[in-house]
C-alpha cells in the first residue's frame, strides 16, 4: 500500500531500517562494513525517488494498476513513476526500476499495432488491470458534481468493471478457475472509431449501433456512447454492466456462448439483473435491429411494476413459451419478463443454483431436464410459482428509489 504521498511502506521501513542500522553503526563502530555507514537524506537508502510529475494521489492510483498509457507518456520516469536518485547507488531498486521501463514499453508497443492501428485519429488511452484491458477515447465524463476527463474516466471504469466481476463472481459463488480469458473492453470517441475497431478486435463485421462483443472463448466488447441511448455517465455505466456481465456469463465455465438457440430469457435476464442491482434500472437490449431501438426504454427501465402490471393484466407469458426464444428475439415486455423471472430465481434460490442452471444450459441440457435438475420444479409448476412470488414482491406502483 502507498501512502497519500505516493510513498510505499517498503520505502518507509528502508528508511526506518537504515535509519536503525545507522545507530548501530555508530554503537558498534566499525565492523558492520555491509551497512551503509550513512543514510541518503534524498531517497532515504532506497535509492529511487517518487517521480513528482503525476498530480496530486495520482502514483496511487497508477499503482493500483498493472499498465496505463498516460503513465508511460510521463518524460520523466517513462511510466516506472520512480526516477534514480542521483545522491546514491543502489544496483538492485535502479535494476528493478530499469526493468519496469522496459516491460511498459513492450506493454504499450504491442498495443500500438493491435490496437492503435486500427482507430484512425488520436490514439485510445489503454489501462490494465488485474483481469481487464480497457481502451477508452471518451472524452469527458459527469460523474455527480465531477468532471473527468479521459485519463480520469478510464480509471474509473476500470475500477468499476473490476467491482462488477468481483459481485458477479461473488454473487454466483465463482472462482477464478471458472474464467478462461480477460476481459477486453474499448469505449471509444465515436461511432466512426468504434466501427473501425470493432470488426477488428471481434472479428464480427457489419456496422453497429452502439457496440459489438465477441463471447464465449473470447470476451471482447467494442462500443461508443450514442448519445441517444447513453445520454449520461449512469446510462454508459449500465450499458457496460449489461455488456460485461453477457462476456462473463459467455466465458464462465463450459465457455460458450448460450442465447441461441432460445434460452434468450436466462441470458438477458441475468444481464439485466446486474444492471438493475448496479444502476437501478434495465436500458440495454441485445436486439439485432437495434439501430432502430435507439433511446427507447421499456417503462422507463423500471421493470418490477410493469411485470407486476403484465401479470394483473394477463399479459405474462408460461416459462415454456417464452423459453423458445433467442437473445434477439426478445420484445420489450419480454426482456421485462426475463428479468422477473432470473429476479425470482435469484431471490428465492440464490446464486449458485442459478450459476448450476446456467450451466447444464450452457452443457445443452433441455431447459425442462435442466429445470427439474437444479430447481426440481417443471415449467408448468414454475410459472405458479413464479406468478405467485410477482405478486407478493413486486407493487403495481412506481415507488422510485
Ligand atoms: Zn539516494
Ligand atoms: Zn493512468
Ligand atoms: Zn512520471
Ligand atoms: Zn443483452
Amino acid at each position: 500500500m502507498a501512502d497519500r504521498i505516493g510513498r510505499s511502506s517498503s520505502q518507509r521501513w528502508a528508511g526506518a531500517l537504515a535509519a536503525i542500522f545507522a545507530l548501530v553503526g555508530l554503537a558498534v563502530a566499525g565492523p558492520a562494513q555491509s551497512v551503509p555507514a550513512t543514510t541518503c537524506r534524498t531517497c532515504g537508502n532506497h535509492g529511487v525517488l517518487d517521480c513528482s510529475k503525476h498530480k496530486k494521489g495520482w502514483l496511487e492510483i497508477e499503482r493500483a494498476v498493472a499498465f496505463c498509457s498516460v503513465a508511460e507518456s510521463c518524460k520523466s520516469c517513462l511510466g516506472a513513476l520512480c526516477l534514480d536518485c542521483k545522491q546514491c547507488t543502489n544496483e538492485s531498486a535502479e535494476g528493478e526500476m530499469q526493468k519496469r521501463v522496459q516491460l511498459v514499453k513492450s506493454w504499450r508497443e504491442s498495443l500500438r499495432t493491435t490496437i492503435d492501428a486500427h482507430s484512425r485519429g488520436e490514439p485510445l488511452l489503454h489501462v490494465q488491470t488485474a483481469h481487464i484491458d480497457l481502451g477508452f477515447a471518451i472524452p469527458k465524463i459527469a460523474v455527480d458534481k465531477d468532471k473527468l476527463d479521459s485519463h480520469e474516466g478510464m480509471h474509473l471504469y476500470g475500477d468499476r468493471i473490476e467491482a462488477l466481476r468481483a459481485l458477479y463472481l461473488q454473487t454466483l459463488e465463482l472462482d477464478e478457475k471458472d474464467f478462461s480469458t480477460r476481459l477486453r473492453i474499448y469505449m471509444c470517441r465515436d461511432s466512426k472509431q468504434a466501427n473501425e475497431l470493432g470488426p477488428r478486435v471481434t472479428g464480427l463485421g457489419g456496422n453497429f449501433a452502439v457496440g459489438t462483443k465477441l463471447m464465449g472463448i473470447d470476451a471482447v466488447y467494442c462500443m461508443w456512447q450514442e448519445p441517444r441511448g447513453l445520454p449520461d455517465d449512469e446510462a454508459l455505466h449500465r450499458n457496460i454492466v449489461h455488456n460485461v456481465v453477457h462476456l462473463l456469463t459467455s466465458n464462465m465455465d463450459p465457455a460458450g456462448y448460450f442465447g441461441n438457440p432460445a434460452n434468450g430469457w436466462v441470458d438477458e435476464g441475468l444481464a439485466h439483473w446486474f444492471e438493475d442491482k448496479i444502476g437501478g434500472k434495465c436500458t440495454n437490449y441485445c436486439f439485432e435491429e437495434v439501430l432502430t431501438q435507439q433511446g427507447q426504454t421499456f417503462k422507463g427501465g423500471r421493470w418490477r411494476p410493469a411485470v407486476r402490471q403484465m401479470l394483473d393484466t394477463g399479459a405474462v407469458q408460461s416459462l415454456a413459451a417464452l423459453a423458445q426464444k433467442n437473445t434477439d428475439q426478445l420484445t420489450y415486455p419480454e426482456h421485462a419478463q426475463s428479468f422477473a423471472m432470473v429476479d425470482y430465481l435469484m431471490v428465492v434460490y440464490g446464486g449458485r443454483q442459478l450459476r448450476d442452471f446456467v450451466r447444464e444450459l450452457k452443457r445443452k441440457t433441455p431447459m425442462r431436464d435442466a429445470m427439474q435438475a437444479v430447481y426440481g420444479t417443471t415449467p408448468l409448476s414454475f410459472d405458479t410459482e413464479f406468478q405467485a412470488w410477482v405478486k407478493a414482491n413486486y407493487s403495481p406502483l412506481d415507488s422510485q428509489r
